[in-house]
């Protein structure tokens, strides 16, 4: 073949989803193990009905709805095809060649992708014991950087900022730098130091918030995230790099659904089922043996390391859970990532967890 690429396809990360086996336990990928609240599937089959239509291109229903929620202007959200279309979004329209995209490292792995495909360098800074390292971070602002991303709690540790911590943070990252608060496990966070970032709106007006419908409303399938802006300036420029129609009209519906008062609190109840369990698994965890930071999110993280400190090797640990039928993330030069479940396949891991330590790999 002759056709031309773009040389940095060749230099490009490969995003690699979690894995599905046929008749294992996935817990791989964050998602949620039960399917959408039976009203919501109702509401996306009335809805398919409509296919033959164009979507509304700016979601403006669902968009007015989240203003309400989050006492914004609708021109303060966007809506996106999941929130990792968002992110890139926010990429196209801050940075371009030359310019530098910061974020934390090991973090959610389509930062670099994305980055590196709309032609912008991307700069790691290491995490410090699984954490953010926010002065090492606001150390590595230099005038070319763009946006800085701040996965909290973070994909995939687990771990979160706390508040203090993050205004300093914040404070330090001058004014034309976007800042990105990527809160895709927002909805899991208990602990109360952990700051709901859209409450810091009002004070930094360089600030936006992204959300997902992916993971505690349980609609990865549909793909459907959102952004609250603290300024329309930074909403709008989000909006005018979306491909058009990029949410279908089903994914629009059924969020919506998600919203509605009953839904919200059933799936706050399966919320807190998950972090009852991510507390019971940490802790048999540790009590096996592994070193296992404290997780804010739907999943904990096992890095590698010596057995006698609680480490492990990521791929020799995942093909271990494979074998005994859970399948879960590995990241092979930094640890495992693991889905908290329900409870018989948090059981599964445990036990195989178990077996892998008494037995080392
Ligand atoms: N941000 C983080 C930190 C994530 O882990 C994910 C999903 N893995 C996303 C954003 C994107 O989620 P979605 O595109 O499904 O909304």
């Amino acid at each position: 073949m002759t056709v031309r690429l773009r040389p940095t396809l060749t230099t490009l990360p490969a995003y690699v989803p979690g894995r599905s086996v046929p008749g294992a336990i996935k817990l791989a990928s964050n998602e949620t193990s039960l399917g959408p609240l039976p009203h919501v599937v109702r509401r996306i089959t009335e809805v398919a009905g409509e296919a033959n239509r164009y979507p509304d291109s700016f979601a403006t229903e669902l968009g007015s709805a989240l203003a309400a929620r989050f006492g914004v202007d609708p021109t303060q959200v966007v809506v996106g095809c999941g929130s990792v279309s968002l992110c890139q979004q926010l990429v196209l329209a801050t940075a371009g060649e030359g310019d530098e995209v910061l974020f934390a490292w090991r973090s959610f792995e389509a930062y670099p992708i994305i980055t590196t495909i709309d032609g912008a360098t991307g700069v790691k800074v290491p995490l410090r014991e699984d954490v953010h390292d926010l002065t090492a971070m606001a150390e590595a602002i230099t005038d070319r950087t763009r946006l800085v991303f701040v996965c909290n709690p973070n994909n995939p540790t687990g771990t979160a900022v706390r508040e203090a911590e993050l205004r300093a943070f914040l404070d330090r990252v001058p004014p034309q730098v976007v800042i990105v608060l990527d809160e895709a496990y927002r909805e899991y966070v208990i602990d109360p130091e952990v700051v709901d970032a859209t409450t810091l709106l009002a004070d930094y007006p360089n600030l936006i918030v992204l959300r997902t419908f992916s993971k505690a409303y349980g609609l990865a399938g549909l793909r459907v995230g959102y952004g609250i802006a603290a300024d329309a300036t930074l909403s709008n420029a989000v909006r005018q790099t979306q491909v058009p129609f990029a949410v279908t009209q089903i994914a629009q519906a059924a969020a919506l659904a998600c919203l509605e008062p009953p839904a919200e609190k059933e799936l706050r109840q399966r919320v807190e089922d998950v972090t009852v369990e991510r507390i019971r698994v940490t802790d048999e965890l540790r009590a096996i043996g592994y070193a296992v930071p404290d997780s804010q999110a739907n999943f904990v993280w096992l890095g590698n390391g010596p057995a006698e400190q609680g480490g492990i090797d990521a791929l020799a640990f995942s093909t271990g859970c494979e074998d005994r039928g859970v399948i879960v993330r590995a990241f092979a030069d930094s640890g495992v990532r693991v889905t908290v479940g329900l409870r018989e396949e948090n059981d599964a891991f445990l036990a195989a967890a178990r077996a892998l330590r008494a037995r080392p790999v």
